[in-house]
């Protein structure tokens, strides 16, 4: 979806398509893990909380990265932070764990493209193109307070239902028995404690 996006805007770039191709793979490159429809998850357990922080591209948020211009696109970001405010509708603990938000913190971050290479730079000069090549992220941070965290033994992703964009959750779990990585997909959207 992001490359489809990206080439979209660098076909109307014409001569510049080529140069500016290897830029989108250059900014990719240079996010890390900010690649669309692909975003993070982070969960703490200690004691009977729970911290979990998502990092997610704004393409898989809101189907856009740049600004918010049309009333459209500004509804689209307040319903969004609105609905990752309320993180127990988007990642579903088992009842049983008596899990309650305590602090919920979403904002979206606006990163600028921008390069640090030498070829990169000579070529900002031949036009601005590549400037509106700017990313966005939606980053939450969650505490949750458990009766019993323990009893945490899954976690469901309706997360997917609410939001198309995203592909894949990378999950890193950290607790008392060290820390453990793994995926969570549209296709498998449950994460196994
Ligand atoms: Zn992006």
């Amino acid at each position: 979806m992001g490359l489809h996006q990206h080439a979209g805007r660098l076909f109307a770039a014409g001569m510049f398509i080529v140069v500016s191709a290897a830029h989108a793979e250059e900014g990719r490159r240079e996010l890390g893990p900010h690649v669309h429809g692909h975003g993070t998850l982070a969960i703490a357990f200690e004691g009977d909380n729970v911290q979990m922080e998502l990092v997610a591209p704004g393409m898989d948020i809101v189907g856009f990265e740049h600004e918010a211009e049309t009333a459209r696109q500004k509804n689209a970001v307040e319903t969004a932070l609105a609905d990752l405010k309320d993180p127990l509708k988007l990642f579903i603990l088992p009842e049983s764990a008596g899990c309650t938000v305590t602090s919920a913190d979403v904002r979206v971050i606006a990163e600028d493209h921008e390069h640090h290479d030498a070829v990169a730079e000579a070529d900002d000069t031949a036009g601005s193109e590549e400037h509106e090549d700017n990313h966005t992220e939606f980053r939450a941070t969650y505490v949750l307070a458990c009766a019993d965290a323990a009893k945490v033994t899954s976690i469901g992703f309706p997360f997917f239902d609410r939001f198309a964009g995203p592909r894949a959750l990378a999950v890193t779990v950290i607790d008392a028995n060290g820390q453990t990585s793994s995926d969570v997909t549209r296709e498998y959207r449950v994460l196994e404690r």
